[in-house]
């Protein structure tokens, strides 16, 4: 059974498509954090790191399913030839993941892609040579500002990802804040890269925000100041984590994050 998490009528569902070390030591993607900050992080999140002192992670993509249809918040890793592959523990397990969830590809209308990094859009677009998108009567959206930026945050992705989504008329760019048909909204968190965006699901006191990379790992939750190297813009990407966590007055939020061992935390 997949972990999720009911909100009035939409289902939260946390899709695992794989597992793995980061590429370089945590003290070089999160410079400014001190030891007592690390001790802190592994005290809450033991998962967070092997026996080898490595900072392990997941990767995992969340479905919304409300009464309109199922909503798909990033796209994992990938298959074995994904873009991803050159650091993430590709073949992702996001279909059978989707299976054992009993979702169907064709199922999804919606796609947000959160940005353009590798390890979120890993099953956009499947099929190498011959690409095609692997939710084949989805839209997917993704900021204006994110595909304006694409030189500096993945140039590769144009022609894997973009490109094919447009062939099919199934990319669809987001201009801000946006709510969509079932009531999810979708809305900006620049900063990790400049149109980076989440989605938030609120229902009564209750608000879930499926956040992507707004933070990538538990001393951010802990330390929502700390710096992570691989933030295209630290202060906006600071900014913006630390609006979200601060929630709303009288409401319960809970996060779901791709890469956190836990795939829901209730602040
Ligand atoms: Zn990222």
């Amino acid at each position: 059974m997949s972990p999720s998490l009911q909100i009035g009528p939409y289902t939260v569902i946390a899709l695992a498509d794989g597992a793995g070390p980061f590429f370089s030591p945590r003290s070089e993607a999160f410079p400014d954090a001190g030891t007592e900050q690390w001790a802190a992080a592994d005290r809450f999140d033991p998962g967070a790191l092997d026996a080898d002192g490595r900072w392990w992670l997941q990767f995992r993509a969340f479905a919304i399913r409300g009464d309109q249809g199922v909503t798909l918040v990033d796209a994992g890793i990938g298959p074995a030839d994904s873009p991803a592959a050159s650091w993430a523990p590709v073949p992702g397990a996001l279909p059978a993941s989707l299976a054992a969830a009993g979702i169907e590809p064709f199922e999804v209308d919606t796609v947000v892609l959160t940005h353009l990094h590798t390890d979120h859009v890993g099953w956009a677009v499947v099929g190498g040579e011959q690409p095609r998108p692997f939710f084949p009567n989805a839209e997917y959206l993704l900021q204006q500002a994110e595909l304006d930026a694409i030189e500096e945050v993945n140039p590769q992705l144009r022609s894997t990802v973009i490109d094919p989504l447009r062939k099919t008329a199934q990319l669809r760019l987001l201009d801000g804040d946006t709510t969509l048909r079932g009531g999810e909204r979708v809305f900006t968190t620049p900063g990790h890269t400049p149109g980076h965006q989440s989605v938030l699901v609120a229902s009564g006191r209750d608000l879930v925000a499926v956040t992507g990379d707004l933070l990538v790992h538990p001393i951010q939750l802990l330390h929502p100041e700390l710096a992570y190297a691989h933030e295209m813009d630290p202060g906006q990407a600071r900014a913006s984590r630390e609006q979200v966590l601060r929630g709303r007055v009288g409401s319960t939020l809970h996060l779901a994050t791709p890469h956190l061992t836990e795939p829901f935390i209730t602040c």
